[in-house]
């Protein structure tokens, strides 16, 4: 199919809500993905100003078997792009009769309006903002390689290492071929916002995850140490699963589930191409999982990542600038999940520390399932200060809601994303039915003695396992 075919049935797929822009790029077979994505990006992020001269200038009315989309991606391409990089086939003729009426009506849409370039035509709403200046992080996989080794690799590719910034501001300013370590996490290293790197040999190889900054936090707040025994409870495709495995240097294990099982296959060949040899993937409903069973009466680390909007996600806040929100009926569906999988992670016995994430803006899917967690809990769970340093905090919907974190383009130039960490309050409350009774309480039987030894050690420490 034509480029500009194809991107009119994106265009038109993106209205009638078949699907995102990735999705349908990706589905319509198209051999030049890149540059099919970048024109419907563009295409749409115009489409009001597009539509204002296509009217004004009469061409749908002039032009009967043009269709509208197709329409938008010609004017885009003839006023705004490259010009008819694809050709134009048959409707090049057609669009150069009508060049200078076009023309006419965009330099009179800007006389109207009061701008001078083309880009200040734009909504507010659609200007390229804050979501479009996010860098592109690459975590190293320390399974595979170290921090050093892909920096001297790069600085090899001709890349200018500019060493560890100190702050946000050395990441706003990064530009051209430049990289960066990140000032929190070592194994991050940063890249100007447009840099794509899925060809990379060092990504090709599983050396590099392309994962952003927000998204490595909560295996970083778990930290479970190696040897560990850990759930990855909603865990495909697994980019935080291969963190934890590399945080854990591949020793302990993982369970990791997931209901979704073409999720769960690129999860199997991610992890592969990663090198991660220390988790069990089971294609299998969270809830369904039984917290009495043997095999996770030692695990003591659980990441819950669960289905959520997706409403701070960069690439839907790129592709749907100005979009709505989740309904009201999606994010109550969505919330009850989430706090049934808080709960029943929360009441594993021998849990001791829990982060609850998404990549929502939403506070029902974030603060108040926290909330209704921590209540749930009778006091056998409290909130840990998730990195103190972090400058965007949960929204004060109740006392302590600081402890959590947020994060989002323009506080942190990152993903929008929501980060909570529980740990078990050191003197178990008797009647919480998250706890089992200590063994000097305990009925007789259930409890043997090292589990009480694991339970009390520091956060950190580790593990007393076998
Ligand atoms: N943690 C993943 C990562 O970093 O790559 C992303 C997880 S994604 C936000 C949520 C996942 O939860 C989806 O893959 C979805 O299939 C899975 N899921 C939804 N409901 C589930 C359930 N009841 N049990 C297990 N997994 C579930």
């Amino acid at each position: 199919m034509a480029l500009y075919a194809a991107a009119a049935a994106v265009l038109a797929g993106v209205e009638s809500r078949q699907g995102s822009i990735k999705g349908l790029v990706y589905a319509s077979r198209f051999q030049n993905v890149k540059q099919l994505y970048a024109l419907v990006c563009e295409a749409q992020r115009y489409a009001s100003v597009l539509d204002a001269v296509i009217e004004r200038a009469g061409l749908l009315r002039a032009e009967k078997k043009l269709r509208p989309h197709l329409a938008q991606v010609l004017v885009y391409e003839l006023l705004l792009g490259r010009g008819f990089r694809g050709g134009g086939g048959r409707w090049k003729p057609v669009l150069d009769r009508h060049r200078a009426r076009l023309k006419a009506e965009l330099a009179r849409l800007k006389v109207q309006r009061g701008v001078s370039r083309n880009e200040d035509l734009l909504d507010a709403g659609t200007r390229p903002g804050a979501a479009s200046q996010v860098p592109r992080f690459v975590r190293v996989n320390t399974l595979k390689t170290c921090s050093d080794d892909a920096v001297d690799y790069f600085k090899r590719q001709g890349f200018t290492y500019q060493g560890r910034a100190s702050g946000l501001e050395d990441l706003q300013a990064l530009r051209g071929k430049c990289f960066l370590l990140d000032p929190l996490l070592s194994e991050l290293l940063v890249f100007p916002a447009q840099t794509d790197l899925h060809d990379h040999p060092l990504y090709q190889a599983g050396h590099l995850i392309l994962q952003d900054k927000a998204s490595c936090l909560p295996a970083m707040l778990l930290a479970p140490p190696p040897g560990s025994q850990v759930i990855d409870a909603c865990a495909a495709p697994g980019n935080k699963t291969s963190h934890l495995a590399a945080l854990m240097k591949n020793q302990g294990k993982i369970f990791a589930f997931d209901l979704d099982a073409k999720r769960l296959a690129s999860m199997a060949t991610l992890l592969a191409r990663a090198g991660v040899s220390c988790c069990e993937l089971a294609e299998k409903d969270f809830l369904s999982v039984p917290p009495s069973d043997q095999r996770y009466q030692q695990v003591q680390y659980i990441l819950l990542d669960p289905s959520c909007s997706g409403s701070g996600m960069l690439s839907r806040q790129l592709e749907e600038p100005g979009a709505g929100g989740p309904s009201r009926e999606r994010l109550q569906a969505l919330a009850g999940f989430q706090q049934r999988a808080l709960g029943h992670a929360l009441s594993f016995p021998s849990l001791r520390r829990l982060v609850y994430s998404t990549c929502s803006l939403c506070r029902e899917e974030n603060e108040d399932v926290v909330q209704e967690a921590l209540q749930q809990s009778a006091g056998a769970f409290r909130l840990a200060p998730a990195l103190p340093s972090w400058p965007h905090r949960g929204l004060s919907t109740f006392p302590g809601a600081e402890h959590c974190l947020r994060a989002s383009p323009d506080t942190t130039l990152t993903g929008g994303f929501f980060v909570a960490v529980f740990e078990r309050v050191e003197v178990p409350s008797p009647d919480s039915p998250a706890e089992v009774p200590p063994p000097e309480r305990a009925e007789p039987g259930p409890a043997p003695k090292r589990r009480k030894r694991r339970r009390r050690a520091a956060p950190g420490a580790p593990p007393t396992g076998p």
